[in-house]
């Protein structure tokens, strides 16, 4: 009957369409086998960026950064420190006292409006040492001459542990006149304008190393830091003999990976969608960061979108309409993808979601937008993972060992709030190094604590130095 073949031609299209978003969702679908691929290739990048001649030209940055060695538990002092680079641009006041795990922290979160991000380097630093003075006012500490360790999230080229010079910037930020110059100096020339205070600038730090030392305070086999945050980046304890760049055999040192910048040579291109195009090509930095913007919480929304847009125009979501909110780039942020993912989350719910985005959706979009959304961060966990075996297999063979015990000092908002990141991130990381016993210690304020830390023990140092 006529009644019947609408039925089975209304059934036959949804067929269609379900066949169209699979074929979407495959891309994202990495193998063992493709897995396995990263994690080599990964390896291959490490290796050329430590070694001398290869070094200029790597990819994976492999930065020498000049923190030898954990605290000790004898560091003590008040410290200041900035965090920057990250979702929040924080001040902080660190109290440590002598004797372990005993750490206060104050701290303020100050907003850094857009114009700021991408103005000129002095806005920026001029800004930075407004928002030190109001806190210090807001501490009662005007006039407090205390040591400063900066958090700095950014690639930098170190030359002692209170030098960087920030290489480019990354993320959202995009400043002029900074890149090339020292960040350290940059920020005492502008505490100099001010005229207001003086502070001694003890370190620079990446917030993967701050990271590391806030977990390696309290757990001694932890030589691993990774951020899982707005960008994505891992530093680890390499041995001094391995580090070509810098003078010496002995003991370790830490290296700044700088592992966002793996595949601009195009050595993950098998395994790059159009989507992760359209991504690199709308964003800052084109060309630049293409690991980072795989698997990091500033692009993992974009990717979302992107699919979104392309199912619309397919006709299989949102009636075919494309709103001008899902033209809007950076409407799904992390918080909202951890919103979206969460089990315990009716569809119904996720329907609210997307209307609070200003995406009108009905039941089944919602189902879509899900499945879209998870297949993304799940191939940017298992990339992760794929980064992280290669490190620790690494770790296990330059010290002849047949086991490995590591633990990894982990933060981040994407790691923090997403419900299933860090889950597939660990088990891909146990089916890829399955030598390697791997434990993820989560830091709480990993980026801040840590620069102290590191400024407590270069203060430490230097007292030793003078004595
Ligand atoms: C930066 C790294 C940083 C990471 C996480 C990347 O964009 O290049 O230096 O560690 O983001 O914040
Ligand atoms: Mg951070």
């Amino acid at each position: 009957t006529k009644g019947a073949a609408m039925v089975t031609a209304v059934a036959s299209r949804v067929q269609a369409q379900r066949k169209q978003i699979d074929k979407v969702l495959a891309l994202f679908q990495l193998t063992r086998e493709q897995l396995e691929g990263v994690q080599d290739k990964m390896r291959v990048e490490l290796d050329y960026g430590l070694k001398r001649d290869t070094h200029p030209l790597a990819t994976v940055k492999m930065l020498p950064t000049y923190v030898r060695g954990m605290p000790d538990g004898t560091e003590k002092g008040k410290f200041l420190a900035l965090d920057l680079g990250g979702t929040n641009f924080r001040v902080l006041l660190v109290k440590i006292r002598s004797g372990w795990r005993s750490v206060r922290i104050y701290n303020k979160i100050f907003a850094i409006p857009l114009e700021i991000m991408q103005g000129t380097g002095e806005e920026l630093f001029d800004h930075i040492v407004q928002c030190i003075a109001d806190f210090l006012d807001y501490m009662g500490l005007k006039g407090a001459q205390l040591p400063l360790g900066f958090t700095f999230s950014f690639p930098c080229r170190q030359a002692s542990i209170d030098k960087g010079t920030l290489i480019e910037w990354t993320k959202g930020f995009k400043a002029t006149d900074c890149e090339g110059e020292d960040v350290v100096d940059m920020l005492r020339e502008a505490i100099k304008r001010r005229n207001e205070f003086d502070l001694d600038i003890v370190a620079v730090v990446n917030d993967t190393v701050g990271t590391m030392m806030t977990c390696g305070y309290e757990d001694p086999n932890c030589e691993v830091g990774l951020i899982a945050g707005t960008g994505s980046n891992m530093c680890y304890m390499e041995e001094m003999r391995n580090i070509e760049l810098v003078e010496g055999d002995e003991g370790k040192m830490c290296i700044n990976t700088e592992w966002g910048g793996f595949g601009d040579n195009g050595c993950i291109d098998d395994i790059r969608t159009q989507y992760d195009k359209e991504v690199d090509e709308g964003s800052l930095n084109p060309g630049k960061q293409r690991y980072e913007k795989m698997t990091s919480g500033m692009y993992l929304g974009e990717i979302v979108r992107q699919i979104l847009i392309d199912l619309t125009k397919q006709g299989l979501l949102f009636r075919g309409q494309i709103s001008e909110r899902l033209r809007t780039r950076g409407i799904f942020e992390t918080k909202f993808l951890s919103q979206i993912e969460s089990d315990r989350l009716a569809l119904l719910q996720v329907r609210r979601i997307l209307q609070q985005l200003g995406l009108d959706s009905t039941c089944e979009d919602s189902i879509v937008v899900k499945e879209v959304c998870g297949a993304v961060s799940r191939r940017a966990a298992q990339l992760y993972g794929a980064g992280l075996a290669a490190i620790v297999e690494k770790r296990r063979e330059d010290q002849g060992l047949e086991h490995l015990k590591i633990t990894v000092g982990v933060d981040g908002t994407l790691y923090k709030l997403h419900p299933h990141f860090s889950r597939i991130l660990q088990e891909t990381v146990k089916e890829l190094a399955p030598q390697c016993d791997v434990t993820f210690m989560l830091s709480e304020d990993g980026s801040g604590k840590g620069a102290a830390l590191i400024t407590a023990v270069a203060k430490r140092l230097q007292q030793a130095r003078k004595e």
